[in-house]
């Protein structure tokens, strides 16, 4: 039997080749057919390159229909995809290429240059741009390749997708997703949320992370139904698609920014049966607010790359504020204490979690894979959890001090090491605050060298050439020392309280 994750999306797709599967606002439209024959034809050119089932193709572009094609191409060979953030810098890209060796890379033609040298350095054979309208030389070499193609046989534990999270240590893991872990989570997701032929998913999120590429692409292409494909979010164009669509999915930071516009209305929504909220925590306020002004209550649910989904609230039944819900089918998941045993009550506890939908670990981090399970198979999710009498799960705190701004991680020892290593500067410490826009923002304080002279906006600037914008600190503090525990511990609640009100709405 083949597990191959594409083959099941294709045993469902509707029996009308020319069903529209995707949508731009431009009015462009592409048929399921149009993924089939478009994902075969470069699944063929790249394999007739000499790629291979289990080479990784990394790619670092801007959304476009052609992305979720190659995206399907690389499941059907058998390929390993590995997405990026289009904001990591060459200094990023350089980690990643380096550790995951990737037998092609796809960058953004403006990129072209950096591509060539970070490819050389790296040996990736195969390079090739793809632009955000589809232009680019992936699609210009595969033009004439036909659009047929054998899908390749996968086994369940098969790798078929490779995503980058950070670590507390600084260093990013790849998260190794199964083809099983994937077709687990999407069809548990499928049955869950009520997805129905005719739904007309409305999205806005990029699609280098979960959210964006499996919880919505693989709803769609499970269930059938219509992707309207923004580039990116855009309040503008989601107010004037909201009519046109059924089902919505956001990061926290799209609910709030909706609810700032005076034409965000129940009107607007008069068509659609669920808003969807995850990545980060959803404020009770914002929950209230928007069934106020829309008629629509919020699910949120939780997960983690390295997980997919593993709660939700439920489509019938109670969504409660402030929870993510209940365990989705085929999910256990336990809280425990320190000494690992299960909490009592609605206590705080370590989440940990076991499932088809559990990753299979890091890439060649086996050590580090090791220590994230326990004895009995459940993943030590990093979250800090409670659970009421009902089942519902509250996400608490991060035990892992991920700061999370505008639905991306930001892991603060990535960005301490980046500061460490300025001219002038003792050591550092980086941490979240409250932001009304973001959610979190990031901040840092800053020990000196004795005589050192600096600025908040050298150092920003500094940074801003080295990493993602959104790992940025939005402020540099300068201190004398750095709050420590008796153990030496940095406490970055200290930091946390401190600076709480940076960004409070005046
Ligand atoms: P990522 O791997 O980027 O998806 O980030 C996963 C982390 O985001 C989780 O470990 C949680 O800390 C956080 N997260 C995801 N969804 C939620 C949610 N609904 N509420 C609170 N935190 C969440």
């Amino acid at each position: 039997m083949n597990h191959n994750i594409y083959t099941v999306f294709e045993s469902r797709f509707p029996a009308q080749a020319d069903t529209v599967l995707l949508e731009t606002p431009q009015g462009e439209t592409w048929s399921y057919g149009d993924a089939q024959s478009e994902s075969a034809r470069l699944a063929r050119f790249l394999s007739a390159l000499g790629v291979t089932p289990g080479d990784r193709v990394a790619v670092q572009v801007d959304k476009s229909p052609q992305v979720l094609f190659l995206y399907l191409a690389c499941l059907r060979a058998g390929f390993i995809y590995l997405p990026l953030n289009t904001a990591y810098t060459e200094n990023e890209l350089d980690y990643f290429l380096n550790d995951a060796r990737p037998a092609v890379m796809v960058g953004q033609p403006e990129q072209e240059r950096r591509m060539a040298a970070l490819s050389g350095r790296h040996g990736v054979n195969h390079t090739f741009t793809l632009g955000r309208d589809g232009g680019g030389s992936l699609l210009e070499a595969s033009r004439k390749t036909p659009a047929e193609f054998g899908d390749v046989t996968r086994q369940p534990d098969d790798i078929a997708v490779i995503l980058y999270t950070s670590g507390t240590t600084g260093l990013p893991k790849g998260a190794m997703l199964s083809h099983a872990n994937l077709a687990a989570n999407a069809l548990a997701l499928n049955k869950a949320w009520g997805w129905q032929t005719d739904d007309v998913m409305l999205h806005a999120l990029p699609i280098f992370h979960i959210h964006g590429l499996f919880v919505a692409c693989h709803s769609v292409l499970l269930g059938g139904g219509k992707l309207l494909w923004l580039p990116h979010f855009d309040p503008d164009a989601v107010i004037r698609l909201l009519p046109h669509s059924t089902v919505f999915m956001g990061v926290p930071t799209f609910y709030t920014r909706l609810l700032s516009r005076p034409d965000f209305t129940a009107e607007v929504c008069r068509n659609m049966r669920l808003f969807v909220s995850g990545s980060a925590p959803l404020l009770k306020q914002t929950f209230d607010e928007f069934h106020a002004r829309s008629g629509h209550t919020i699910l949120e649910r939780y997960g983690m790359t390295e997980t997919g989904m593993n709660t939700s609230n439920p489509l019938d039944g109670p969504r409660k504020a402030g929870t993510v819900g209940l365990a989705l089918p085929g999910v256990s998941l336990r809280i425990v204490d320190e000494q690992s045993r299960p909490v009592s009550g609605n206590e705080v506890g370590q989440l940990q979690v076991k499932g088809d939908n559990v990753f299979k670990g890091y890439w060649q981090m086996p050590d580090k894979t090791a220590e994230e399970f326990t004895a009995d198979g459940f993943f030590r999710t990093g979250d800090l959890a409670s659970q009421d009498s009902d089942g519902y799960v509250s996400i608490v705190g991060r035990n892992k001090d991920l700061i999370i701004s505008g639905g991306l991680n930001v892991y603060p020892k990535e960005v301490e090491n980046r500061i460490d290593d300025l001219d002038g500067i003792l050591e550092s410490a980086v941490f979240g605050v409250p932001h009304p826009d973001f959610g979190e923002a990031v901040c840092a304080a800053v020990i000196p060298e004795a005589g050192a002279e600096l600025n908040e906006h050298t150092i920003i600037n500094t940074l801003k050439g080295q990493l993602a914008n959104y790992k940025v600190p939005k402020r540099i503090y300068f201190l004398d020392t750095l709050p420590r525990n008796t153990m030496g511990k940095v406490q970055k609640n200290i930091l946390r309280q401190d600076h709480a009100h940076t960004f409070d709405v005046k």
